[in-house]
């Protein structure tokens, strides 16, 4: 199926049903209504010319528009180019110009970010593009004007394939500069689809996402996965906002909350936690970045999402390869990221590429629907990320037990190495966590003319609260951790560089403490 053949089964079966809410603006849609304003949106991209296969980019912090511009090129078989809300000018033409974009539409301004301004500095450069469409203004009233015959687009969609690419995401770009993954109907609407069976998504959930849509949290696990079910979206607030989105679910009793574990623990810490009332929760996705086992028992305790899940993935396999299922044992739960969802395989390898034993640490690999059609224009890139025979190498450190649940050990590149000991920051992170004043902690390596690498852990501490300093992290650690894991150095921090998918940027916090102690 493509996905807008799966819409339309949906508005078919739930036309009357809430299908999206936008608590900023208060407008609502009904699936029935939401595929008229989508084919609104898809006959005014027509009349541009936006035809198969064309590059239609997004630039905009989450709002409905985003969500119609999802369908509507979906509809026209054109790709969505997901642009990250946190660009600068010149990332923005990095992704115009690589992907080739040629209708844009973009929010004017959002907090700090002109979007206008930054577009209107690239535009030159980038002879691909036709036509800017800013969301609200007279060029999307000019787009979304009805007109045009819907039927349209029905002979549109006999000529689509759900092998055809449909969207290209650029990753976080966590470890790097960002790769754009070209992925398929067949490779997001299935990956949306079975995460949501796996948290038994019906037409009655109502899911709260506060996670970017430009990222496929939300636009596959968020979106996919409710008009999959003809459940509803609610979009709490354009950009993050704890105490917006817990206002959210209190006010449109959501039965569902995503957030990467950061937005948990500031939804955990909002002062006026106590006086919105959750009790509708049920569900839930945790996934991103590590999801330490405290955070998640909170969750489940003063959340009341008792059925949350943990699920793993990467922008390259649409995303989700591994995740909790509601019967797992609450250990299971709160300390793996699941096991293999359906139709996919798993396994750890060593450097050499051969499977190691259970319970020992290797690089994680995953094949099956999911995995991407390859980079978008980067044929070497997608070469060294998937092998012959179709495993997707996904740069994450796992362990696999005997029953085939996996833990997430760390990324590859950022394992310490002190003195030939390897060391798995997460391992000293979750430590670090059972301290009493610590809010969160991360733990990098930083350069050491003795040991190669030493570790250093930056924490934020709990409000109210003495800031730690090394000797006194120290002296808890001392006897509970192994000698060469514990923290020669503390960096006491309000916050840690992130990337807006929630994740924290080691590579920068590397850069700045490698300075500070040179
Ligand atoms: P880039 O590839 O550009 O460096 P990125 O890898 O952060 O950025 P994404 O595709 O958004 O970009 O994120 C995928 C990565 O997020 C995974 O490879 C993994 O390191 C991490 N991740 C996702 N879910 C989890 C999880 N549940 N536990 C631990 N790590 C996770
Ligand atoms: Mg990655």
């Amino acid at each position: 199926r493509t996905i807008g053949a799966d819409l339309l089964a949906t508005v078919a079966r739930h036309a009357g049903r809430e299908a999206l809410v936008d608590c900023t603006s208060g407008r609502r849609w009904t699936y029935a209504q939401l595929k008229a304003s989508v084919d609104d949106v898809a006959l005014g991209l027509r009349r541009l010319g936006v035809t198969k296969g064309d590059r239609v980019g997004i630039w905009a912090p989450n709002c409905p528009e985003w969500v119609l511009l999802q369908y509507a090129t979906a509809r026209l078989g054109a790709i969505l180019v997901t642009i990250n809300p946190a660009y600068r000018t010149h990332e923005l033409r990095y992704v115009l110009q690589q992907s080739g974009i040629r209708t844009l539409v973009a929010t004017r301004a959002f907090k700090t970010s002109d979007y206008a301004a930054m577009i209107a500095e690239t535009r030159d450069e980038c002879p691909d593009l036709r036509d800017v469409v800013l969301i609200g203004e007279p060029s999307w009233t000019e787009l979304t004007a009805p007109g045009g015959d819907p039927a349209v687009l029905d002979e549109i969609e006999a000529t689509l394939g759900p092998d055809d690419p449909i969207n290209i995401q650029y990753t976080s770009g966590t470890t790097g500069f960002p790769k754009g993954a070209t992925l398929s109907h067949r490779n997001i609407l299935n990956n949306g689809f079975l995460v949501g069976e796996l948290i038994d998504y019906t037409e009655a959930d109502r899911i709260c996402i506060p996670v970017p849509f430009y990222h496929c949290f939300g636009m596959v696990m968020g979106n996919l996965a409710a008009t999959s079910h003809g459940a509803t979206m609610v979009i709490p607030a354009p950009g993050f906002d704890p105490g917006l989105t817990l206002r959210a679910v209190a006010a449109e009793r959501c039965t569902s909350l995503y957030g990467v574990p950061t937005m948990f623990i500031a939804m955990l810490h909002h002062a006026d936690f106590d006086t919105f009332d959750l009790s509708s929760l049920r569900t839930g996705i945790m996934a991103g970045s590590p999801c330490p086992v405290e955070t998640m028992k909170q969750v489940i305790d003063r959340m009341g999402m008792t059925e949350v899940s943990i699920c793993y993935g990467m922008t390259e396999t649409s995303p989700v390869s591994c995740q909790t299922r509601t019967d797992d044992s609450l250990e299971r739960r709160v300390a793996t990221v699941g096991r293999a969802g359906p139709h996919l395989e798993v396994k750890v390898v060593d450097p050499q590429g051969a499977t190691v034993p259970v319970g020992e640490t290797g690089e994680l690999c995953t094949r099956g629907y999911s995995v991407m059609l390859g980079y978008w224009e980067q044929p070497d890139k997608t070469a060294e990320s998937i092998d012959a025979d179709g495993w997707m190498h996904t740069g994450d450190l796992a362990v696999m037990d005997a029953d085939g649940y996996l833990r997430i050990t760390g990324r590859i590149k950022d394992l310490v190495i002190r003195g030939g000991e390897n060391i798995y920051p997460r391992e000293v992170e979750e430590f670090l966590l059972t301290h009493p004043d610590i809010l969160d902690a991360q733990v990098i390596g930083v350069p050491d003319d003795k040991y190669g690498e030493e570790v250093m852990a930056w924490i934020r501490m709990k409000p109210a609260t003495t800031p730690l300093d090394a000797a006194s992290l120290r002296a808890f650690c001392s006897g509970k951790l192994a000698h060469y894991k514990i923290p020669r150095y503390v960096r006491i921090v309000d916050d840690f560089p992130m990337t807006v998918t929630g994740k924290v940027r080691k590579v920068e916090m590397r850069e700045i403490s490698t300075r500070d102690l040179s």
